[in-house]
């Protein structure tokens, strides 16, 4: 789960990391007026959004005065923001941090995300901060510092001042950088974060080091245990269909093909579309309905695959084990009545039940001549892709 850029600074001001006062605001009257009470000479008005690169996207302004502010809050606000990270449909904006502008004598990076080669959090480190951190990475990766922390004890002390050194800072900023280091390690840890960013950190030309931008990302698995994280979600955020699927427990990706694949099983529904390409086609998606998928979780499951306007043909590969196969058969029967099949529905049913739900199927289909039965996977695949083709 991800959160805005105002949460995630709650987050790093209650761990005891410097971050400038700021003013969250919904409307431009109000970005106007939190110039004024910031009383600065400058502010920058920020989107606030599920993706970076909101800089280099114009979603980043610097203004000078409250009716700059009032101006850049309403192109953001009457705008989507498209990024690199967004895809070209972009993401709306509908709230707005308005901060001081600040002096910037240096930025940095700092980053803490789970390494799974050394299958430990790893502080990552650069003095190289800032929007172009990516071509960083990519031209010049020995720029970039990258700290292991231990699964236990966290980020010792003397670790994060060995990074300090090593991003340049000397006297007093060597304390305050490695305290940051180690608060934002403790953060990570506490709301079970898999991703926990500052970017940039900054060194201020009045010598302050500051965090103006954090981003943090939690481990979906963990949310149970943090409340106060889940109810932070902004639904608006994310696609329309990735919540729909969230709600009915459906694990759902959508992809850039033309065939919807409906299958029970994470390991099954990556087989399926192995499969699906292996006969020259490209999935639509990844569905896994799960072990248990109730009647109307399938149904739901049609619905979300056929809103996809790409689709023009579905595999249904089940392997009927705790959801049985005649319970999935009546539901793609239900759906076929609700939604209508107007496309090739492709089935193949295997394991218990398996023999009452060839029958459901087979009484149908008189009524929904569009819905196809397979003798095994190889069969479906090839059926489907040719109906496709
Ligand atoms: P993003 O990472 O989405 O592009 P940031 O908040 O990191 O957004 O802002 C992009 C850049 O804008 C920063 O690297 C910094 O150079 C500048 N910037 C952001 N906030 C401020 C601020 N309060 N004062 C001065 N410059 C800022
Ligand atoms: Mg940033």
């Amino acid at each position: 789960m991800k959160i805005h850029e105002y949460q995630a600074r709650q987050i790093l001001t209650a761990h005891g990391i410097p971050v400038p006062a700021a003013e969250v605001v919904r409307t431009p009257e109000a970005a106007a007026e939190a110039f004024k009470t910031l009383g600065a000479p400058m502010c920058v008005v920020k989107a606030q959004v599920y993706a970076g690169g909101r800089g280099k996207a114009g979603f980043v302004k610097l203004v000078h005065s409250a009716d700059e502010a009032r101006a850049a809050a309403k192109f953001m606000l009457t705008h989507r923001m498209m990024s690199y990270q967004t895809g070209p449909e972009g993401v709306p904006v509908s709230v707005l941090l308005v901060a001081p502008g600040v002096e910037i004598e240096k930025e940095y990076y700092l980053g803490i995300t789970l390494d799974r080669t050394r299958h430990t959090a790893t502080l990552i480190a650069s003095a190289e901060g800032g929007v172009e951190i990516e071509e960083v990475a990519k031209k010049s990766p020995e720029k970039v510092i990258k700290e292991p922390m231990h699964p236990l004890l966290g980020l010792s002390p003397f670790q994060a001042r060995a990074v300090a050194f090593k991003l340049g800072f000397s006297g007093k900023f060597v304390g305050e950088a490695a305290k940051i280091m180690i608060n934002l390690a403790k953060a990570f840890i506490e709301t079970d974060a898999s991703l926990a960013e500052i970017n940039p950190l900054v060194l201020t030309k009045d010598g302050k080091i500051q965090a103006i931008d954090a981003k943090f990302n939690f481990d979906d698995n963990a949310l149970y245990r943090h409340a106060d994280l889940a109810a932070m979600a902004d639904e608006s955020q994310e696609r329309p269909l990735d919540v729909r699927a969230r709600k009915a427990n459906l694990n759902y990706i959508a992809l850039d093909g033309n065939i919807g694949c409906l299958v029970n099983g994470a390991g099954l529904a990556m087989a399926t579309m192995d499969i699906v390409k292996l006969y020259g086609a490209e999935p639509a998606n990844f569905l896994d309905v799960g072990g248990s998928v109730t009647a109307e979780g399938a149904v739901e499951a049609f619905r979300i695959i056929l809103s996809d306007p790409k689709v023009k043909g579905i595999l249904v590969n089940i392997f009927g084990g705790i959801a049985k196969c005649d319970l999935i058969a009546e539901a793609l029967v239900a759906a076929g009545k609700e939604v209508g099949f107007k496309i090739p529905v492709v089935v193949r049913l295997e394991g218990t039940n398996v023999e009452q739900a060839r029958k459901i199927l087979a009484a149908a289909h008189s009524q929904m001549p569009t819905l196809a039965t397979a003798t095994d996977l190889t069969d479906a695949a090839k059926k489907v892709c040719a109906a496709v083709a």
